[in-house]
């Protein structure tokens, strides 16, 4: 077992009873990657430009873990699996996708787990609710608090506070 980190992930939803499903995630999480010590709200993004696509709901998580970063995405990939099985008896198509944005201080490239995500500085629904949690924490690469990232992040897509259904 390593020592603990606090990796930092991302839930969206825009399928079947999306809350539901985050809050599943969440659950799942706890019992199978490490204690939440932090979440933010959740937020409501359109699927901007794709009008036959339902608005997302997105959350990120801190956990604190002693998993390696390949058994965190394993975990991940578990927690969608899971939504899915429920997705496909009951709703059809794909309905969670989870990311982890950082994992400590690490920088990851394999194959298949790029950490930071390449996309977290460029999406204003990942940094919203990441800045929320994690305002003052550095981007390891990029040496930018996530606070200065969103400040400066050009995605016009607005992200709301979610106010539910
Ligand atoms: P997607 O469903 O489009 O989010 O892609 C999921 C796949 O992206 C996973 O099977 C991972 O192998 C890969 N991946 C690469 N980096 C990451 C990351 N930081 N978090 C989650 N998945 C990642």
């Amino acid at each position: 077992m390593s020592e603990a980190v606090t990796a930092y992930v991302l839930l969206g939803s825009n399928l079947g009873n999306r809350a539901a499903l985050l809050h599943e995630a969440r659950s799942y999480l706890a019992a199978a990657a490490g204690d939440i010590v932090a979440e933010s709200g959740i937020y409501e993004t359109a699927a901007w430009g794709r009008e036959d696509q339902p608005a997302f709901l997105n959350q990120a998580l801190a956990l604190r873990t002693t998993l390696a970063p390949a058994e965190l995405l394993a975990a991940c990939l578990a927690a969608e699996q899971r939504a899915g099985r429920l997705r496909r008896e009951r709703w059809g198509s794909r309905t969670l996708d989870v990311d982890i944005l950082l994992f400590g201080e690490e920088i990851i490239a394999l194959p298949d787990l790029t950490v930071p995500h390449p996309r977290l500085a460029e999406r204003r629904f990942v940094l919203v609710p990441l800045a929320e949690i994690a305002g003052t924490l550095r981007h390891p690469q990029l040496g930018d608090t996530m606070e200065a990232l969103l400040a400066r992040c050009s995605d016009p897509l607005p992200v709301r506070p979610w106010a539910g259904e």
